[in-house]
Protein backbone atom coordinates (compact mmCIF):
# COMPACT_ATOMS: atom_id res chain seq x y z
CA UNK A 1 0.00 0.00 0.00
CA UNK A 2 1.18 3.49 -0.97
CA UNK A 3 1.36 6.08 1.81
CA UNK A 4 -2.04 7.81 0.77
CA UNK A 5 -3.82 4.32 1.15
CA UNK A 6 -2.60 3.59 4.12
CA UNK A 7 -3.94 7.15 5.71
CA UNK A 8 -7.09 6.73 4.44
CA UNK A 9 -7.21 2.67 6.07
CA UNK A 10 -6.40 3.65 9.41
CA UNK A 11 -9.20 6.13 9.22
CA UNK A 12 -11.83 3.67 8.14
CA UNK A 13 -14.47 2.66 11.32
CA UNK A 14 -17.22 0.23 10.77
CA UNK A 15 -19.34 1.07 13.41
CA UNK A 16 -20.32 4.14 12.15
CA UNK A 17 -19.76 5.66 15.63
CA UNK A 18 -17.48 8.91 16.55
CA UNK A 19 -17.82 8.34 19.86
CA UNK A 20 -21.55 9.06 21.24
CA UNK A 21 -22.20 10.53 17.77
CA UNK A 22 -22.91 9.23 14.06
CA UNK A 23 -25.08 5.58 14.20
CA UNK A 24 -27.74 4.60 11.89
CA UNK A 25 -31.21 6.40 13.88
CA UNK A 26 -33.44 5.40 10.78
CA UNK A 27 -36.91 3.88 9.94
CA UNK A 28 -35.93 -0.26 9.76
CA UNK A 29 -37.03 -0.08 6.08
CA UNK A 30 -34.01 2.30 5.18
CA UNK A 31 -31.59 -0.41 6.84
CA UNK A 32 -30.95 -2.53 3.97
CA UNK A 33 -30.58 0.32 1.84
CA UNK A 34 -27.75 1.34 4.01
CA UNK A 35 -26.13 -1.56 4.85
CA UNK A 36 -25.99 -2.40 1.17
CA UNK A 37 -24.31 0.81 0.41
CA UNK A 38 -21.91 0.10 3.25
CA UNK A 39 -21.19 -3.31 2.03
CA UNK A 40 -20.57 -2.34 -1.35
CA UNK A 41 -18.13 0.84 -0.35
CA UNK A 42 -16.26 -1.47 1.82
CA UNK A 43 -15.64 -3.61 -0.82
CA UNK A 44 -14.08 -0.69 -3.19
CA UNK A 45 -12.47 1.84 -0.75
CA UNK A 46 -9.11 -0.15 -0.55
CA UNK A 47 -9.13 -1.51 -3.88
CA UNK A 48 -6.36 -0.45 -6.02
CA UNK A 49 -8.15 -0.44 -9.14
CA UNK A 50 -11.38 1.53 -7.65
CA UNK A 51 -8.29 4.30 -6.02
CA UNK A 52 -6.80 4.36 -9.31
CA UNK A 53 -10.03 4.88 -11.29
CA UNK A 54 -10.71 8.21 -9.04
CA UNK A 55 -7.57 9.52 -9.16
CA UNK A 56 -7.75 9.92 -12.75
CA UNK A 57 -10.73 11.30 -12.90
CA UNK A 58 -10.15 13.85 -9.78
CA UNK A 59 -7.05 14.83 -12.28
CA UNK A 60 -7.99 14.76 -15.80
CA UNK A 61 -12.00 15.76 -15.03
CA UNK A 62 -11.87 17.47 -11.64
CA UNK A 63 -8.14 19.30 -12.42
CA UNK A 64 -6.13 18.10 -9.03
CA UNK A 65 -3.87 18.13 -7.32
CA UNK A 66 -5.64 22.22 -6.67
CA UNK A 67 -2.62 24.19 -5.22
CA UNK A 68 -2.09 25.25 -1.84
CA UNK A 69 -1.20 28.70 -2.30
CA UNK A 70 0.81 31.60 -0.40
CA UNK A 71 -1.42 34.84 0.23
CA UNK A 72 1.42 36.81 0.49
CA UNK A 73 0.10 40.18 0.25
CA UNK A 74 -3.07 39.50 2.57
CA UNK A 75 -0.59 38.07 4.97
CA UNK A 76 1.97 40.93 4.79
CA UNK A 77 -1.00 42.86 5.25
CA UNK A 78 -2.22 41.59 8.42
CA UNK A 79 1.49 41.21 9.81
CA UNK A 80 1.74 37.76 11.50
CA UNK A 81 1.21 34.27 10.59
CA UNK A 82 2.06 33.24 6.99
CA UNK A 83 -1.74 32.38 5.54
CA UNK A 84 -1.93 29.42 2.56
CA UNK A 85 -4.79 28.55 0.65
CA UNK A 86 -5.91 25.53 -0.19
CA UNK A 87 -7.73 26.18 -3.23
CA UNK A 88 -10.47 23.92 -3.96
CA UNK A 89 -12.03 26.82 -5.73
CA UNK A 90 -9.94 25.64 -8.95
CA UNK A 91 -11.75 22.51 -8.99
CA UNK A 92 -14.02 22.09 -11.83
CA UNK A 93 -17.76 23.11 -10.88
CA UNK A 94 -15.95 25.87 -8.49
CA UNK A 95 -15.61 24.10 -4.96
CA UNK A 96 -14.86 21.16 -3.09
CA UNK A 97 -18.05 19.02 -3.59
CA UNK A 98 -17.28 17.56 -7.18
CA UNK A 99 -14.58 15.85 -4.83
CA UNK A 100 -17.37 13.45 -3.11
CA UNK A 101 -19.42 13.37 -6.31
CA UNK A 102 -17.17 11.71 -8.30
CA UNK A 103 -15.82 9.08 -5.60
CA UNK A 104 -20.13 8.11 -4.96
CA UNK A 105 -20.94 8.29 -8.59
CA UNK A 106 -17.38 6.01 -9.08
CA UNK A 107 -18.79 3.68 -5.85
CA UNK A 108 -22.09 3.69 -7.92
CA UNK A 109 -21.03 2.59 -11.04
CA UNK A 110 -19.38 -0.30 -9.36
CA UNK A 111 -22.32 -1.27 -7.63
CA UNK A 112 -23.83 -1.80 -11.26
CA UNK A 113 -26.46 1.31 -10.82
CA UNK A 114 -27.27 3.74 -13.58
CA UNK A 115 -30.06 5.43 -11.69
CA UNK A 116 -28.52 8.55 -8.93
CA UNK A 117 -30.97 10.54 -6.46
CA UNK A 118 -29.93 13.41 -4.39
CA UNK A 119 -31.65 16.57 -2.59
CA UNK A 120 -30.04 19.93 -2.68
CA UNK A 121 -31.25 23.08 -0.49
CA UNK A 122 -28.85 25.85 -2.08
CA UNK A 123 -28.54 23.80 -5.26
CA UNK A 124 -24.67 23.49 -5.34
CA UNK A 125 -25.18 19.58 -4.28
CA UNK A 126 -27.49 18.98 -7.15
CA UNK A 127 -25.39 20.93 -9.95
CA UNK A 128 -22.35 18.76 -8.54
CA UNK A 129 -24.26 15.64 -8.78
CA UNK A 130 -25.97 16.66 -12.07
CA UNK A 131 -22.66 17.04 -13.43
CA UNK A 132 -21.06 13.62 -12.56
CA UNK A 133 -23.83 12.03 -14.03
CA UNK A 134 -24.15 14.02 -16.81
CA UNK A 135 -20.17 12.49 -17.44
CA UNK A 136 -21.22 8.76 -17.05
CA UNK A 137 -24.78 8.81 -18.69
CA UNK A 138 -26.50 8.19 -15.76
CA UNK A 139 -30.42 8.69 -15.11
CA UNK A 140 -30.32 11.73 -12.18
CA UNK A 141 -33.25 12.83 -10.08
CA UNK A 142 -32.78 15.79 -7.71
CA UNK A 143 -35.37 16.97 -4.99
CA UNK A 144 -35.37 20.30 -4.18
CA UNK A 145 -38.16 21.79 -1.66
CA UNK A 146 -40.24 23.97 -4.08
CA UNK A 147 -39.53 27.63 -2.07
CA UNK A 148 -35.84 26.36 -3.27
CA UNK A 149 -36.75 26.10 -6.46
CA UNK A 150 -37.81 29.31 -7.05
CA UNK A 151 -35.15 31.15 -4.87
CA UNK A 152 -32.37 29.40 -6.39
CA UNK A 153 -34.36 29.22 -10.05
CA UNK A 154 -30.59 29.44 -12.17
CA UNK A 155 -29.36 26.25 -10.66
CA UNK A 156 -32.61 24.37 -11.41
CA UNK A 157 -31.75 25.62 -14.62
CA UNK A 158 -28.24 24.41 -14.61
CA UNK A 159 -28.86 21.00 -13.73
CA UNK A 160 -32.00 20.44 -16.50
CA UNK A 161 -29.30 21.38 -18.75
CA UNK A 162 -26.65 18.95 -17.65
CA UNK A 163 -29.93 16.43 -17.87
CA UNK A 164 -31.28 16.02 -14.97
CA UNK A 165 -34.88 15.75 -13.48
CA UNK A 166 -35.87 18.66 -10.81
CA UNK A 167 -38.31 17.29 -8.71
CA UNK A 168 -40.19 20.56 -6.79
CA UNK A 169 -41.15 18.88 -3.63
CA UNK A 170 -44.53 20.55 -2.51
CA UNK A 171 -45.27 19.24 1.49
CA UNK A 172 -44.30 20.67 4.56
CA UNK A 173 -42.67 24.02 4.67
CA UNK A 174 -41.51 22.80 1.10
CA UNK A 175 -37.82 23.78 1.70
CA UNK A 176 -34.85 20.60 2.23
CA UNK A 177 -36.31 18.64 5.31
CA UNK A 178 -38.94 17.81 2.89
CA UNK A 179 -36.78 17.40 -0.19
CA UNK A 180 -34.63 15.07 2.25
CA UNK A 181 -37.84 13.06 3.28
CA UNK A 182 -38.79 12.51 -0.30
CA UNK A 183 -35.48 11.08 -1.05
CA UNK A 184 -35.18 8.56 1.50
CA UNK A 185 -38.76 7.79 0.83
CA UNK A 186 -37.29 7.13 -3.00
CA UNK A 187 -34.07 4.96 -1.73
CA UNK A 188 -36.03 2.81 0.52
CA UNK A 189 -38.47 1.95 -2.29
CA UNK A 190 -35.69 1.77 -5.14
CA UNK A 191 -32.15 0.98 -3.58
CA UNK A 192 -31.53 -2.08 -5.45
CA UNK A 193 -31.57 0.42 -8.81
CA UNK A 194 -30.66 3.24 -6.90
CA UNK A 195 -27.78 5.38 -5.60
CA UNK A 196 -28.51 7.99 -2.97
CA UNK A 197 -25.82 10.70 -3.14
CA UNK A 198 -25.41 12.64 -0.20
CA UNK A 199 -23.42 15.64 -0.32
CA UNK A 200 -22.14 16.27 3.12
CA UNK A 201 -20.53 14.44 6.16
CA UNK A 202 -23.39 14.10 7.76
CA UNK A 203 -26.72 11.73 8.04
CA UNK A 204 -26.78 7.97 8.65
CA UNK A 205 -24.17 5.61 8.54
CA UNK A 206 -22.04 4.84 6.42
CA UNK A 207 -22.56 8.09 4.63
CA UNK A 208 -20.58 10.31 6.87
CA UNK A 209 -17.53 8.23 6.49
CA UNK A 210 -18.04 7.65 2.76
CA UNK A 211 -17.82 11.50 2.61
CA UNK A 212 -15.20 11.74 4.63
CA UNK A 213 -12.85 9.40 2.75
CA UNK A 214 -13.50 10.93 -0.56
CA UNK A 215 -13.09 14.82 1.04
CA UNK A 216 -9.45 13.46 2.39
CA UNK A 217 -7.59 13.89 -0.45
CA UNK A 218 -7.91 17.89 0.52
CA UNK A 219 -6.38 16.85 3.91
CA UNK A 220 -3.78 14.56 1.58
CA UNK A 221 -2.29 16.70 -0.73
CA UNK A 222 -2.30 19.68 1.44
CA UNK A 223 -0.09 17.88 4.11
CA UNK A 224 2.11 16.49 1.45
CA UNK A 225 2.26 20.05 -0.12
CA UNK A 226 3.12 21.34 3.17
CA UNK A 227 5.88 19.36 3.46
CA UNK A 228 7.36 20.14 0.37
CA UNK A 229 6.62 23.90 0.18
CA UNK A 230 7.77 24.94 3.82
CA UNK A 231 9.26 21.62 5.13
CA UNK A 232 7.04 21.35 7.95
CA UNK A 233 3.62 20.74 9.07
CA UNK A 234 1.03 23.92 9.28
CA UNK A 235 0.02 25.55 13.06
CA UNK A 236 -3.31 25.54 12.26
CA UNK A 237 -6.18 24.39 9.71
CA UNK A 238 -8.92 26.42 9.28
CA UNK A 239 -12.35 25.60 7.48
CA UNK A 240 -15.74 26.41 7.06
CA UNK A 241 -18.17 24.01 8.66
CA UNK A 242 -21.85 23.64 7.02
CA UNK A 243 -22.52 20.10 7.34
CA UNK A 244 -18.63 19.65 7.57
CA UNK A 245 -17.35 17.93 4.86
CA UNK A 246 -14.89 20.18 3.23
CA UNK A 247 -13.85 20.51 6.92
CA UNK A 248 -13.23 16.49 7.74
CA UNK A 249 -11.83 16.36 4.18
CA UNK A 250 -8.98 18.93 5.55
CA UNK A 251 -8.62 18.29 8.68
CA UNK A 252 -9.19 14.08 9.02
CA UNK A 253 -5.32 13.15 6.99
CA UNK A 254 -3.71 15.60 10.08
CA UNK A 255 -5.59 14.20 12.99
CA UNK A 256 -2.64 12.36 14.33
CA UNK A 257 -0.53 15.18 13.92
CA UNK A 258 -1.31 16.78 17.64
CA UNK A 259 0.66 19.99 17.05
CA UNK A 260 -1.56 20.98 14.03
CA UNK A 261 -5.06 22.66 15.59
CA UNK A 262 -7.42 22.30 13.84
CA UNK A 263 -10.28 25.81 13.54
CA UNK A 264 -13.88 24.87 12.56
CA UNK A 265 -15.67 28.51 11.93
CA UNK A 266 -19.48 27.91 12.11
CA UNK A 267 -21.74 30.75 10.40
CA UNK A 268 -22.88 33.27 13.47
CA UNK A 269 -25.06 34.57 11.66
CA UNK A 270 -26.73 38.05 12.59
CA UNK A 271 -27.01 36.98 16.22
CA UNK A 272 -26.99 33.96 18.93
CA UNK A 273 -30.78 33.08 19.10
CA UNK A 274 -32.39 30.35 17.31
CA UNK A 275 -33.37 31.51 13.82
CA UNK A 276 -30.23 33.84 13.69
CA UNK A 277 -27.62 31.68 13.19
CA UNK A 278 -27.07 28.26 11.73
CA UNK A 279 -23.87 27.35 13.96
CA UNK A 280 -24.83 23.53 15.22
CA UNK A 281 -21.75 23.25 17.45
CA UNK A 282 -21.40 26.69 19.64
CA UNK A 283 -25.02 27.38 19.78
CA UNK A 284 -26.73 23.64 19.64
CA UNK A 285 -27.02 20.69 21.72
CA UNK A 286 -26.31 17.04 21.17
CA UNK A 287 -29.53 15.42 19.22
CA UNK A 288 -30.59 12.62 17.07
CA UNK A 289 -31.64 14.61 13.39
CA UNK A 290 -31.94 13.11 10.23
CA UNK A 291 -30.85 9.54 11.15
CA UNK A 292 -27.86 10.57 12.95
CA UNK A 293 -26.29 12.07 16.52
CA UNK A 294 -24.84 15.32 16.50
CA UNK A 295 -24.65 18.69 17.88
CA UNK A 296 -27.78 20.40 16.35
CA UNK A 297 -29.87 23.67 16.93
CA UNK A 298 -33.53 22.47 18.42
CA UNK A 299 -36.38 24.43 19.06
CA UNK A 300 -38.32 24.46 21.80
CA UNK A 301 -40.84 21.22 20.53
CA UNK A 302 -37.52 19.21 19.87
CA UNK A 303 -37.42 19.84 16.40
CA UNK A 304 -34.37 21.32 14.06
CA UNK A 305 -34.87 24.55 14.87
CA UNK A 306 -34.70 27.24 11.76
CA UNK A 307 -31.58 29.05 11.07
CA UNK A 308 -29.63 31.63 9.33
CA UNK A 309 -26.87 32.14 7.30
CA UNK A 310 -25.81 34.66 4.56
CA UNK A 311 -23.75 31.73 3.11
CA UNK A 312 -26.43 29.34 1.55
CA UNK A 313 -23.91 26.47 2.01
CA UNK A 314 -23.86 26.62 5.45
CA UNK A 315 -27.19 27.03 6.56
CA UNK A 316 -27.96 23.60 7.88
CA UNK A 317 -28.91 22.67 11.80
CA UNK A 318 -27.06 19.54 11.95
CA UNK A 319 -23.26 18.94 11.90
CA UNK A 320 -21.21 15.85 11.10
CA UNK A 321 -20.86 13.16 13.85
CA UNK A 322 -17.18 14.07 13.59
CA UNK A 323 -17.04 17.11 14.13
CA UNK A 324 -19.30 16.80 17.36
CA UNK A 325 -16.71 14.08 18.22
CA UNK A 326 -13.56 16.10 17.35
CA UNK A 327 -15.62 19.39 19.70
CA UNK A 328 -16.47 16.76 22.51
CA UNK A 329 -13.04 15.05 22.56
CA UNK A 330 -11.29 18.99 22.21
CA UNK A 331 -9.47 18.00 19.04
CA UNK A 332 -10.67 21.05 17.24
CA UNK A 333 -11.96 24.22 18.20
CA UNK A 334 -15.46 25.93 17.03
CA UNK A 335 -15.91 29.06 16.17
CA UNK A 336 -18.48 31.37 14.68
CA UNK A 337 -17.87 34.11 12.38
CA UNK A 338 -21.00 36.70 11.50
CA UNK A 339 -22.57 37.44 8.20
CA UNK A 340 -20.79 40.84 8.42
CA UNK A 341 -17.24 39.58 9.37
CA UNK A 342 -17.37 37.15 6.41
CA UNK A 343 -18.79 39.76 3.75
CA UNK A 344 -16.05 42.06 4.65
CA UNK A 345 -13.78 38.95 4.57
CA UNK A 346 -15.03 38.71 0.84
CA UNK A 347 -14.18 41.69 -0.38
CA UNK A 348 -10.78 41.67 1.14
CA UNK A 349 -9.62 38.66 -0.60
CA UNK A 350 -10.96 39.90 -3.67
CA UNK A 351 -9.01 43.22 -3.12
CA UNK A 352 -5.68 41.60 -1.79
CA UNK A 353 -5.25 38.77 -3.83
CA UNK A 354 -7.64 38.61 -6.94
CA UNK A 355 -9.30 35.76 -4.92
CA UNK A 356 -13.44 36.00 -5.00
CA UNK A 357 -14.21 33.28 -2.23
CA UNK A 358 -17.56 31.62 -1.87
CA UNK A 359 -19.82 32.96 0.83
CA UNK A 360 -19.27 30.27 2.75
CA UNK A 361 -15.23 29.99 2.87
CA UNK A 362 -15.15 33.80 3.34
CA UNK A 363 -15.98 32.60 7.19
CA UNK A 364 -13.06 30.55 7.49
CA UNK A 365 -10.96 33.67 5.47
CA UNK A 366 -12.23 36.00 8.20
CA UNK A 367 -11.36 33.86 11.31
CA UNK A 368 -8.06 33.88 9.49
CA UNK A 369 -7.48 37.63 9.58
CA UNK A 370 -8.82 37.14 13.27
CA UNK A 371 -6.28 34.81 13.77
CA UNK A 372 -2.99 35.20 12.27
CA UNK A 373 -2.21 38.97 13.62
CA UNK A 374 -2.07 37.40 16.86
CA UNK A 375 0.96 34.70 15.66
CA UNK A 376 4.28 35.34 14.90
CA UNK A 377 5.17 35.51 11.85
CA UNK A 378 6.95 31.90 10.90
CA UNK A 379 3.75 30.05 12.04
CA UNK A 380 1.85 28.97 9.10
CA UNK A 381 -2.41 28.91 8.99
CA UNK A 382 -4.18 26.95 6.30
CA UNK A 383 -7.36 28.24 5.39
CA UNK A 384 -9.61 26.14 3.06
CA UNK A 385 -10.79 28.27 0.30
CA UNK A 386 -13.73 25.38 -0.32
CA UNK A 387 -15.09 27.26 -3.26
CA UNK A 388 -15.16 30.45 -5.54
CA UNK A 389 -17.58 33.54 -5.18
CA UNK A 390 -18.91 34.02 -8.60
CA UNK A 391 -22.19 32.38 -7.70
CA UNK A 392 -22.51 35.01 -5.19
CA UNK A 393 -21.53 38.13 -6.76
CA UNK A 394 -25.17 39.07 -7.03
CA UNK A 395 -26.08 38.63 -4.30
CA UNK A 396 -23.19 40.02 -2.21
CA UNK A 397 -23.84 43.27 -4.96
CA UNK A 398 -27.30 43.39 -3.58
CA UNK A 399 -26.72 43.41 -0.35
CA UNK A 400 -23.65 45.80 -0.24
CA UNK A 401 -26.47 48.28 -2.37
CA UNK A 402 -28.75 47.70 0.14
CA UNK A 403 -26.31 49.25 2.89
CA UNK A 404 -25.28 52.08 1.30
C1 LIG B 1 -21.66 23.36 0.28
C2 LIG B 1 -20.50 24.24 0.54
C3 LIG B 1 -19.94 24.38 1.84
C4 LIG B 1 -20.50 23.71 3.05
O1 LIG B 1 -20.51 22.33 3.04
P1 LIG B 1 -19.53 21.47 3.95
O2 LIG B 1 -20.08 20.11 3.81
O3 LIG B 1 -19.59 22.00 5.34
O4 LIG B 1 -18.17 21.60 3.38
C5 LIG B 1 -18.82 25.17 2.00
N1 LIG B 1 -18.28 25.84 0.96
C6 LIG B 1 -18.79 25.75 -0.28
C7 LIG B 1 -18.15 26.52 -1.38
C8 LIG B 1 -19.92 24.96 -0.54
O5 LIG B 1 -20.42 24.88 -1.76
Amino acid sequence: MSKVESRRAEMSRVDGFFGEFGGQFVPEELKPALNHVAAEYLKVKDDPEFLAELQYYLKDYVGRPSPLYYAERLSKSLGGAKIYLKREDLNHTGAHKINNVMGQVLLARRMGIKRIIAETGAGQHGVATATVCALFGLDCTIYMGEEDTKRQALNVFRMQLLGAEVVAVKTGAKTLKEAVDMALEDLAKNYRNTYYMLGSAVGPYPYPDIVRDFQSVIGIEARAQSLEQFGRLPDYLIACVGGGSNAIGLFAPFYHDTSVKFIGVEPGGKGCHVGEHAASITYGMPAIIHGFKCFAIMDENGEPGLTSSVAAGLDYPGVGPEHSFYHASKRAEYVTVTDIEALKAFQVLSQMEGIIPALESSHAVAYAMKLAPTLAEDQVIIVNLSGRGDKDAAQVFELLNKDN
